[in-house]
């Protein structure tokens, strides 16, 4: 196990020494072709594991005193509207609240709700969120094809308009008030680099998804090499992507009459890994989305933290995963007082939308109705799904598989079809 200094000073070494015009660079950009084995990720991992140098790493206890040279970091992931239900666990004190998508269950405004008026509860001055798969209505291009997809709870596009029109918005992302909503977007905290994209492996039926191979690994060039903390929903191969069951359970069931224990499939994604390990090297990446890969692991270069707090019942029992993140010599928070939060790449918001504001509350795509409003349309006119633009073109709908919310969805047939609902 890495040992926690050991932990620090792969952190502290990332941004030593560089003044902040530095990390503003232009963001550079990848040109990875997908890995020969992109679609079969357990042969991706026979050939690629024996080429790393994984250790676990511990969580800093959250009782440890916070210091001025030093910015906290707070991961969650996963929580699908279930901490706001009973006793939620308890969130520790931190400066910067990392969510790393599936906010909820399948995105309806009154779950959106709930989680944005938990959000505002918690104590962190920032608090960074991406989507997930679950988290559909965030998806333009997912809400103009929904009528594919039997996971959409809506009867009808106005049905869905008219629960956003109970909030006041027209557009979900600008329910969320109480935080700082990124998609495939940087943001520039305490001198901080932070990107965050959406989009797992999966056939188009959840939202945020794409094909392996060159599907994805176009979502994957995008991200800036001067990236610092990388937030994907997505997790790479190798660190905490195995899920227990699936394929090798079906295969193997005739054989000895009952699910043999203990076999796990890799249903991570090879080409995310190699944009990490071979061009991006971010100090941390926080992802999610397979639950039973909760933990943090280290290659020596980048920490992997998987901060799934739910189980694959859904209970949310893992507890947010906790780092210090040094700052250069001489530097401490107070220096980034005035400015607290930059946008380095902003949010895609689509022309009726514009960014707006640099602090936590406005650096969004600004509301169209009851917000920041340079472009006012009037009131009740329709939802424009194609108002919201994504940056790629062939998004994969291909044929779905059989989906259980507890468990993977698995195309017996071929490994390359698998995907998670989780
Ligand atoms: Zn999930």
């Amino acid at each position: 196990m890495a040992s926690l200094a050991n932990f620090f000073s792969q952190m502290f070494s990332k941004n030593e020494n560089i003044p902040e015009a530095e990390l503003i660079k232009k963001p550079g950009t990848g040109n990875l072709k997908p890995d020969i084995n992109a679609h079969k990720p357990d042969q991706a991992w026979s050939k690629l594991k024996n080429q790393q140098n994984m250790a676990n790493v511990a969580s800093l206890k959250p009782g440890m005193p916070m210091r001025e040279d030093r910015i906290r970091f707070v991961c969650i992931s996963d929580t699908h509207a279930q901490l706001e239900r009973g006793a939620p666990l308890e969130i520790p004190q931190g400066d910067v609240l990392i969510h790393a998508g599936d906010l909820t269950m399948s995105g309806e405004p009154r779950e959106v709700a709930i989680v944005n008026k938990y959000l505002g509860t918690l104590p962190h001055k920032h608090k960074i969120v991406i989507a997930g798969n679950h988290d559909m209505t965030f998806d333009s291009e997912f809400m103009a094809n929904k009528h594919k997809s039997r996971f959409f709870t809506f009867d009808s596009n106005d049905s869905y308009q008219q629960d956003l029109a109970k909030y006041g918005v027209k557009h979900i992302q600008n329910m969320l008030s109480n935080c700082t909503y990124i998609e495939d977007s940087m943001v520039q905290i305490y001198g901080i680099n932070i990107y965050g994209s959406p989009w797992t492996v999966g056939s188009g039926s959840w939202g945020f998804q794409r094909a392996r191979g060159s599907g994805i690994v176009s979502i994957w060039n995008q991200i800036p090499t001067n990236t610092d903390i990388l937030i994907t929903h997505m997790p790479p191969l190798g660190y905490g992507d195995s899920v227990q069951g699936t394929l090798s359970v079906a295969r193997l069931k005739p054989l000895f009459g009952i699910p043999p224990m203990g076999l796990k499939d890799h249903v991570g994604c090879v080409d995310l890994l190699r944009t990490v390990q071979s061009r991006v090297k971010p100090t941390l990446h926080v992802y999610g989305h397979i639950h039973e890969g909760y933990g943090m692991r280290t290659d020596g270069t980048t920490t992997f933290v998987n901060a799934s707090m739910c189980t694959l019942k859904y209970r949310p029992i893992n507890p947010p995963l906790v780092f210090d993140f040094p700052l250069p010599p001489g530097v401490t928070k107070q220096d980034f007082m005035d400015s607290p939060l930059k946008w380095v790449i902003p949010t895609e918001c689509g022309e009726d939308y514009e960014l707006v504001g640099e602090n936590e509350a406005e650096g969004r795509c600004g509301d169209i109705d009851n917000r920041v409003d340079k472009n006012t349309k009037g009131a009740g006119e329709s939802y424009d799904d194609n108002n919201v633009e994504f940056v790629d073109e062939d998004k994969a709908t291909g044929a779905e598989g059989s989906v259980d919310n507890s468990d993977c969805d698995v195309d017996e047939a071929d490994a390359a079809g698998r995907e998670c609902s989780q």
